[in-house]
């Protein structure tokens, strides 16, 4: 080894022992003669220092050496003379006084400062990756990371899960986005897909007496890129046989209350047990189904108050179908025109057409877009039903059901958000259950799973899938946590009949279904068990415990917004020769 310790590991108790360190250089000062620099490795920052009397070769290189130049350095740890200590440093009672220093390779000045934080552009960032990762905030990202998956692969083992690997370049796998696909060069004019999940092959795993598998699986989603999405990431996939919905949940929330606990006991789970919301009442509260309940500002149904109030806008949406719903943004009845028609331009964008609003001053005026309409015996509900008071503002959309959830859904977290309301040292973990089986696709006139075709019905709800599909719940749970959906699971369909029966529901041509999914419509005639599991995203959760803005930030190399990796620059352009062996011509 180049070193005989760490940078970070040297205490008093070493004082008097010679040492061997090896790290970058993380800052240098002069002081009167005397040269110190910070040594850093991936375990900590030691100061060492040259005395131009004992050691003058050393000296003379400690003068020459620039910030992350990459150092070997051998001398003596002793006490820093008293005042010297630095108590904001691990080994801040100690120094190293240098014998011998060796320069093992020279750094250009980095683009961007490694010693300190400071904004720096993420196209910079991701660019020079290889130096942004040897940022504090960086480090400490990929070593909580490495802990939480540490744990995770450490409690299943104990509970008799197996890891198991599978395949990259499989078949198409549906999770709702676009495969990617590979060409086989062999086969030609045929195409490997990369999983979107592992979900048929952890289901094969069940058919094939595994029981308990789990595996940190890579995942990859052709789609439209956001913060908290990434054209591959990492999924704790698990899958259990023999198991109803409540063994899965049960095992999946004491693995993460477990995992809080050990790996950022600093952070307070909000309700344990986990609340359970059923999938309507997430929507009629929160207007979403991966609902925030850190802060309240829940919404208010006030259809049946808005009906015959006068106020055209409501009429009128209430007439053709639509919904009038409310939330009560607290302590905002102050907001000017300038605020409100801020928040209603935030709306607009989520497709609804207007925010209706009632602000109360402190002293209990109202100003209002419709209350003049509304007869005081109605409007006096209406604040009721609110839990208005002076100084509040409440805050309505009246549309189709859809607009009216989506945009009062983000409307709440955007409230919460500006206004500090979501403490990021709170975790919310919630469960939300009874979704539907199959939701209507308006566009495509057809049905589409809510989670995956693979999802069983409750048992109970299946001659509903011959009467009214859309009133037919799945054996779906999703784990929420703060803003996110963090874990989707189900209990499977094991049956080949029932899977026959939910393909053709969701208008899949048999012939198609038997392509792409034979091989499991066959192995349901083997003996295969009844089964269930769920799939936490790894990146998503270590985004929400490491309180980053961006799962980008627990990645050791993402992709950009643009799914593009700008370190390497992939994708990019093929050779002929390659493309000729694929058998693919370009057409662009
Ligand atoms: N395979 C599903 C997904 O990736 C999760 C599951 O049902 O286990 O969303």
């Amino acid at each position: 080894m180049y070193k005989t310790h760490t940078c970070g590991e040297l205490r008093t108790a070493h004082v008097g022992q010679l040492v061997t360190l090896a790290g970058w250089v993380h800052r240098r000062r002069d002081h009167g003669g005397v040269t110190f620099i910070d040594l850093r490795d991936r375990f900590g920052i030691v100061q060492v220092v040259t005395n131009p009397e004992t050691s003058p070769e050393a000296h003379s290189t400690m003068i020459d050496v620039r910030i992350e130049w990459v150092m070997q350095v051998e001398g003596l740890v002793r006490k820093r003379p008293v005042g010297m200590e630095n108590p904001n440093m691990a080994t801040g009672e100690i120094e190293v006084e240098v014998q011998k220093m060796r320069v093992l390779n020279q750094a250009k000045t980095p683009p961007f400062m490694i010693n300190k934080e400071e904004e720096v552009d993420e196209a910079t960032r991701l660019h020079y990756r290889y130096l942004d990762l040897r940022r504090d905030r960086m480090r400490n990202n990929l070593v909580m990371r490495h802990r939480a998956v540490k744990f995770v692969r450490d409690y299943l083992d104990l509970r008799g899960f197996i890891e198991v690997e599978t395949p990259i370049l499989f078949k198409t796998t549906p999770e709702g986005a676009r495969d990617y696909l590979v060409p086989s060069r062999v086969h030609p004019g045929e195409f490997y897909a990369l999983p979107q999940s592992p979900q048929q092959l952890k289901q094969m795993l069940m058919v094939a007496g595994v029981e308990r598998y789990f595996q940190i699986a890579r995942c990859f989603r052709d789609e439209d890129q956001r913060g908290d999405r990434q054209p591959e990431f990492t999924q704790l996939d698990l899958e259990m046989s023999f198991v109803y919905r409540e063994d899965v949940m049960a095992l999946a929330e004491d693995l993460f209350t477990k995992l809080v606990a050990e790996v950022t006991p600093q952070k307070r789970l909000l309700t344990s047990p986990f609340p359970r919301l059923t999938y309507q009442e997430a929507m009629e509260r929160f207007g979403k189904d991966n609902p925030d309940l850190r802060f309240g500002m829940e919404l208010k149904d006030i259809t049946d108050l808005a009906v015959g109030s006068g106020f055209q806008v409501f009429e009128a949406t209430i007439a053709s179908g639509g919904q009038v719903r409310g939330l009560n943004a607290k302590g905002l009845g102050h907001y000017s025109r300038k605020q409100i028609d801020e928040l209603t331009e935030y709306v607009k964008t989520f497709g609804a057409k207007g925010l209706a609003y009632l602000a109360i001053t402190p002293e209990g005026e109202q100003r209002s877009s419709f209350a003049k309409f509304l007869p005081a015996d109605t409007s006096q509900k209406l604040l009721a039903r609110l839990e208005a008071q002076p100084g509040d503002l409440l805050l309505f959309v009246a549309d189709k059901p859809t607009v009216v959830f989506e945009s009062l859904g983000r409307l709440r977290v955007f409230l919460a958000e500006s206004l500090g309301m979501a403490d990021s040292d709170v975790l919310a973990f919630c469960w939300v259950i009874d979704f539907p089986l199959v939701n209507w696709n308006e566009e495509e006139q057809r049905w589409d799973p809510s989670h995956h075709l693979f999802t069983s019905p409750m048992p109970e709800d299946i001659p509903l899938l011959d009467t009214d599909p859309g009133k037919a719940r799945g054996q779906q749970y999703d784990l929420v946590l703060n803003n996110y959906e963090v874990g989707g699971g189900s209990i499977r369909i094991h049956d080949r009949a029932l899977q026959e029966k939910v393909f053709k529901l969701i208008g899949l041509d048999p012939a198609v279904a038997r392509e792409r999914f034979g091989h499991m419509l066959e192995a349901f005639e083997y003996g295969t068990p009844p089964h269930g599991g769920i799939a936490p995203g790894i990146d998503r959760i270590c985004m929400i415990l490491a309180g980053e803005p961006n799962i980008r930030e627990v990645i050791a190399f993402p992709k950009n917004q643009a799914a593009r990796d700008v370190m390497a620059n992939a994708p990019s352009p093929a050779e002929a020769k390659q493309l000729k062996e694929l058998h693919i011509k370009l057409d662009l």
